[in-house]
């Protein structure tokens, strides 16, 4: 899951003008991307008609979440870059790998700094803060309860409890307005067909689950790229229903889908054309998404 801008590029050999979708940010604990920014691929283009090939100097931050650093390729000075650190400040707080990723604006050094962040990463990242507000609140009100029990065993249980309180309210925004989001979603997948509403519900749930468990992804996309909460889910419910689909499970045999797994095409179909009204992808995506799906069914079972 990244971030892309759409933007009309002139070719610098012809000077055709065709649009293009450019990365804006990039999760680079995803292989495939990594790669793309090793290779010098990262927001590369190609002429339509003349087929000149060169990598665009287009400003973009990589972000590894799940092992909590984030460095800015930033070929020019560019504004939007200080707006967006300062409300990664302001949000996940000054000590964030959000707020303190490097800018670096050559491309070399860019790509070194990459794989030294990489390497030098702790396994799992650290949780991101709450907003200051709430720890406050919550700091205030374990001090309150640590003078009353003054028996210290009871004081650091209490203070455990509330430990474990705070950790569940860290990043719930981002996690309530994507729950929020599912939940008003769901009318729309309403079937009557018994089949249909047993994968929809089941998707739900898997949805729901995936949105807690993976708070830090969540935050991410909202916070940091900025979705839609409504996109975000819609594009949750497509992954978990494609997976569905192509993992054969849901097959009376090769190629051929059970009641259940046509009720899981319904859903990833609806997913997808929703996300096609929202604008979150083009008809094309959108199509070329159902084909390969197709492609996944006959494939399996
Ligand atoms: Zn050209």
């Amino acid at each position: 899951m990244s971030k892309k801008l759409g933007a009309n590029i002139t070719c610098p050999q012809c000077a055709h003008v065709f649009p293009m979708q450019l990365y804006r940010s990039l999760w680079v604990e995803n292989p495939e991307n990594k790669a793309l920014v090793l290779n010098n691929e990262i927001n590369a283009m190609t002429c339509p008609k003349c087929k000149f090939h060169q990598r665009l100097e287009f400003p973009f931050l990589c972000t590894n979440v799940k092992r909590g650093f984030a460095l800015w390729y930033e070929p020019y000075p560019d504004p939007q870059i200080d707006k967006d650190v300062a409300d990664y400040r302001k949000h996940m707080g000054p000590d964030s790998f959000y707020a303190k990723a490097p800018r670096i604006s050559d491309w070399e050094a860019f790509k070194r700094k990459l794989l030294e962040m990489e390497a030098s990463a702790p396994q799992q990242a650290a949780p991101v803060n709450v907003s200051p507000e709430m720890q406050k609140k919550m700091a205030g009100f374990v001090t309150y309860l640590e003078q009353r029990n003054k028996q210290k065993k009871q004081g650091e249980a209490i203070k455990k409890f509330f430990g474990k309180l705070l950790g569940k309210f860290q990043k719930s925004r981002e996690v309530t307005e994507s729950l929020d989001a599912l939940t008003s979603l769901r009318p729309k997948f309403e079937s009557d067909g018994i089949y249909d509403s047993l994968a929809a519900n089941k998707i739900f749930t898997e949805v729901r689950s995936i949105i807690v468990r993976e708070k830090e992804n969540t935050v991410h996309s909202i916070s940091v790229d900025k979705w839609n909460p409504s996109d975000l889910a819609l594009l949750l419910i497509s992954k978990s229903s494609g997976n569905a689909l192509s993992c054969g499970q849901y097959h009376i045999y090769r190629g051929t889908l059970s009641g259940e797994g046509q009720g899981y095409r319904k859903v990833f179909r609806k997913s997808i054309e929703e996300l096609v009204k929202s604008g979150f992808i083009t008809e094309e995506e959108a199509k070329a998404d159902f084909e390969q799906i197709q492609e996944n069914i006959k494939g399996v079972g």
